[in-house]
């Protein structure tokens, strides 16, 4: 089936066009600046040269019509008819507790994730405007939306209540809900695999590194803890969110600096992790060229960023009950071997015997082992893939 997957932000939309009789992604691009002017599509098909497209686009149903305008134009198309898209596969960051699987977006599954905004402002909001986009130009084609928190709702209560008085649960929808799910349930799947066990005798953790960054702990394929939480503020330091703080610094630095909430959430979620921290920037890469240069503070956001993910594998191991398997994906975990090398620094009282030496020189871009044979915890660097995931999902509900 050829699948189109969509993942809308406020201002932009990624696509791509998936044929999963191979996996082959036909198409795939970028429109940017929705209702700013001068918006820009970049479309790249497989095999044929791409195109940038400067055009005021002044919503989201702009874009997707561009989009479909590119995937069927005669020069540079990849299809000839938009019938001939099975199925489009959304990404929905927020599920709340409503959704623990990828569903058929139907007017009702919609009200139903509107009334889950309030849990993330920024992204179903934006989520909504590419899924009702696409209903008003494509209404005959069946349309999926899956879910970031989706995978982590098998997460015990003991996982994901908050030491808060309960109604704070009950009545306000409080807990941990994580996100990245479409990302460790790839990888996990792409692990389990590569144990060659029964998934239900697998205990897997996945570090999800990127700019910005989770861990989830998986026994028997589910999800059993995962390191955000209500919001992806929550868990390890990130690009320029802080992760796990003190909940008291919020109120004591709101009256130390005179900031009101908003203000607060931008410090906490834009000027904070490696770019707090270094004072240079949130980019790993620029963060190892500059602790190279002598920068103590960005050698310090490495250190802070390494120990906060050993600490979590550690306390993830200890969930679990003992781990199989570890895995490194996304842009950091699947490309920094400095970064992987200092997390599993140490951990051979795990069990954990890495070729370090391989690591270091291991190819990017593919699934690699980087554990010794003998190693009894294997440690796996799988590039994640989303949009197949997603892909996936909707052709199976689209059957
Ligand atoms: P993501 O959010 O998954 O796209 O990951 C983005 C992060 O991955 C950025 O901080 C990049 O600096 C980092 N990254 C990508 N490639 C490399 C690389 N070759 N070495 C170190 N970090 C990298």
């Amino acid at each position: 089936m050829k699948i189109l997957v969509i993942n809308a932000g406020s201002s932009s939309l990624k696509y791509q066009l998936i044929d999963t009789a191979d996996n082959k992604v036909l198409a795939k691009g970028l429109c940017e600046r929705i209702g700013i002017n001068d918006s820009k599509l970049t479309y790249k098909p497989a095999g044929k040269d791409g195109f940038e497209l400067v055009k005021d686009m002044k919503d989201h149903t702009d874009a997707i019509k561009l989009v479909l305008d590119a995937l069927v134009d005669k020069d540079h198309g990849v299809i000839s008819d938009m019938s001939e898209i099975d199925a489009v596969g959304h990404r929905v960051v927020h599920g709340g507790e409503k959704f623990a699987k990828s569903v058929l977006l139907t007017d009702e599954v919609l009200e139903t994730i509107e009334s889950l905004n309030d849990l993330a402002p920024l992204h179903n909001p934006a989520n909504l405007m590419g899924i009702r986009a696409c209903r008003a130009i494509m209404p005959n084609t069946p349309m999926v939306g899956v879910f970031d928190t989706a995978f982590h709702q098998t997460m015990p209560a003991e996982a994901f209540i908050y030491a808060l008085p309960y109604e704070a649960y009950t009545e306000h929808m409080v807990r941990r809900y994580g996100f990245h799910g479409t990302s460790h349930n790839y990888v996990s799947i792409r692990a389990i695999e590569m144990l060659g066990k029964p998934a239900e005798e697998t205990k897997i953790i996945t570090c999800h590194l990127g700019n910005g960054s989770s861990v989830a702990a998986i026994k028997g394929g589910k999800c059993i803890d995962t390191s955000m939480g209500l919001t992806p503020l929550e868990g390890l330091p990130m690009g320029t969110r802080t992760g796990d703080i003190d909940p008291a610094i919020v109120g004591y630095l709101m009256k130390k600096l005179g900031l009101d909430l908003k203000e607060m959430d931008a410090y906490m979620n834009k000027k904070s992790g490696m770019l707090g921290i270094s004072g240079v920037s949130s980019d790993f890469r620029d963060l190892g060229a500059a602790a190279a240069d002598g920068s103590k503070r960005a050698a310090l956001a490495l250190d802070v960023f390494a120990y906060r993910v050993k600490k979590y594998i550690g306390a993830y191991a200890a969930a679990l009950d003992g781990v199989d398997a570890i895995v490194f994906t996304a842009g950091v975990g699947e490309n920094d071997r400095g970064m992987r090398a200092r997390i599993l620094e140490g951990l051979d009282y795990l069990g954990v015997d890495v070729d370090f030496e391989y690591n270091a020189s291991c190819p990017r871009g593919e699934e690699v082992v980087i554990s010794k044979p003998e190693s009894k915890v294997k440690v796996f660097v799988i590039p994640t893939d989303e949009e197949l995931m997603i892909a996936r999902d909707a052709e199976r509900l689209a059957k």
